[in-house]
């Protein structure tokens, strides 16, 4: 059973209790992207069954009128066991997407998989366009996988990036980071026509988002995470931005919680007031 405190930013358990968080989330206007707690199986028998649970979960949102998708890790998939694994994976979710018009999104991990992410990204989503891909602005080579994909159909989340990188590829300066991710936004406006994800809670890369939907024109949404700036989430959503609410759920949760509470101070003192009852 997961704790209250933690339930702040885990939608559950199970398939169940992840439903209902998207339905709750859509009743404020907001869609919701679930995704299965997992990553770097090392062997083929839980990614094999991740990928199934994926399958399932995408059939019961097909049959409701949730406006609700999911986001994988390659690694969940299998992409330590074989790149073959992944793609096999891979595969089978984006036919149960297909059989339920469902989107998938693909999270993006270390610089140790872009390649084969993207690889695997781009060949699926020349057959199936309601795909996503997750591209990090800390990594220098962001601008050109911006224009790899450039011409394909599927959209991109840009984030800032999660994982410690080395210098010689990434960029770890904070504001380094914001200005990289100002010019690959911007890149990516030009490119993709079929849209942008926000994924970021940085109030500055929202607007600048803004600004260029009014130079481009180029539908964008806005996607955070389950737990982080909710208000701001509902706000938004009450503006008329499309707004999707990236939520984890599973029972691998703890290290999930606490990769979150000990990202930011505001987290840990969420969790330290919690603990102690005020
Ligand atoms: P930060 O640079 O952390 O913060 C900037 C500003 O945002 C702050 O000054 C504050 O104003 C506001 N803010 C941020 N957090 C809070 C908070 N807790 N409370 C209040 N205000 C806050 N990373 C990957 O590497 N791969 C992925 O596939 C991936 N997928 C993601 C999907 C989504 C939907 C999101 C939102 C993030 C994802 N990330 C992913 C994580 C991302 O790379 C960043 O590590 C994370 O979002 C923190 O950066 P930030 O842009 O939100 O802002």
């Amino acid at each position: 059973m997961i704790p209250p405190i933690a339930r702040r930013f885990v939608a559950g358990e199970s398939a169940a209790s992840a439903m209902d968080h998207a339905r709750e989330l859509n009743d404020d206007g907001i869609g919701a992207i679930l995704n299965l707690l997992g990553e770097h199986y090392d062997e083929r028998g839980p990614a094999d069954d991740d990928a199934q649970t994926y399958c399932s979960l995408i059939d019961e949102i097909g049959e409701t009128d949730l406006d609700a998708c999911i986001s994988v890790k390659p690694s969940q998939l299998g992409l330590d066991v074989g790149e073959g694994v992944f793609r096999e994976n891979l595969e089978r979710i984006v036919e149960a997407a297909a059989a339920n018009d469902a989107f998938v999104w693909m999270d993006m991990e270390d610089h140790t998989t872009t390649d084969a992410t993207l690889d695997a990204f781009e060949a699926q989503v020349e057959s199936y366009p309601k795909m996503g891909l997750c591209l990090q602005a800390n990594l220098k080579r962001t601008p050109g996988d911006i224009e790899r994909l450039a011409g394909l159909p599927g959209k991109i989340r840009l984030v800032k990036g999660a994982y410690e990188e080395p210098s010689d590829i990434a960029y770890s300066d904070k504001a380094r980071v914001n200005e990289a991710y100002r010019e690959n936004l911007e890149l990516a406006f030009q490119v993709f026509d079929a849209g942008v994800a926000i994924g970021s809670h940085d109030p500055e890369m929202i607007d600048h988002a803004m600004d260029l939907h009014e130079e481009y024109g180029t539908p964008y949404e806005v996607q955070m995470l389950m737990g982080v700036r909710e208000d701001a989430q509902r706000e938004l959503a009450a503006d008329g931005v499309t707004v999707y609410q990236y939520a984890p759920y599973g029972d691998k949760w703890l290290s999930y919680f606490y990769r979150r509470v000990m990202e930011r101070k505001e987290n840990a003192l969420f969790a330290l007031r919690a603990v102690l009852g005020r």
